[in-house]
């Protein structure tokens, strides 16, 4: 079996091992030299991309501050995003309350049901929202 070098272009004759199945150059000097100029390629690659990276400036969806997005971003920090997560569930937490009352069967329901939860949510969100997150920091989720 005889192979060209992917650096130098020689012909050479890898050992017949499983090592030598893989060999692609004839020496340790032609790999390192192909592999440098494969990391070349790669960081141009990657730089190519960066620079082509959108970049906006956008209004961060939770406290409307702005910031420089990349990519889709909306929150303009972890914490917002935190924030943002933590009221979507307040909201739908609210409104399954709404609909069903305290539920045993669901996870969180059941571990709220020992709580300061009243048996049916109050009918202002702003009040409810505020329980349901004192519950949220109490039971650490
Ligand atoms: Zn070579
Ligand atoms: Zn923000």
């Amino acid at each position: 079996m005889i192979r060209r070098c992917r650096w130098c272009g020689q012909i050479f004759h890898p050992p017949p091992n499983k090592k030598g199945n893989n060999m692609q150059y004839c020496s340790n000097t032609c790999r390192s030299m192909g592999y440098k100029k494969h990391q070349k390629q790669a960081r141009q690659q990657y730089q190519k991309r960066r620079a082509n990276t959108k970049i906006t400036i956008k209004n961060c969806k939770w406290c409307n501050k702005e910031f420089i997005s990349t990519h889709s971003k909306v929150y303009c920090s972890k914490q917002c995003k935190k924030y943002a997560l933590q009221e979507q569930y307040t909201r739908a937490t609210y409104n399954y309350r709404s609909r069903h009352g305290r539920s045993e069967k669901d996870l969180y329901f059941s571990n709220l049901g020992n709580s300061n939860l009243r048996q049916k949510p109050d009918t202002d969100f702003q009040v409810e929202s505020q329980l349901i997150k004192n519950e949220l920091k109490r039971l650490h989720l």
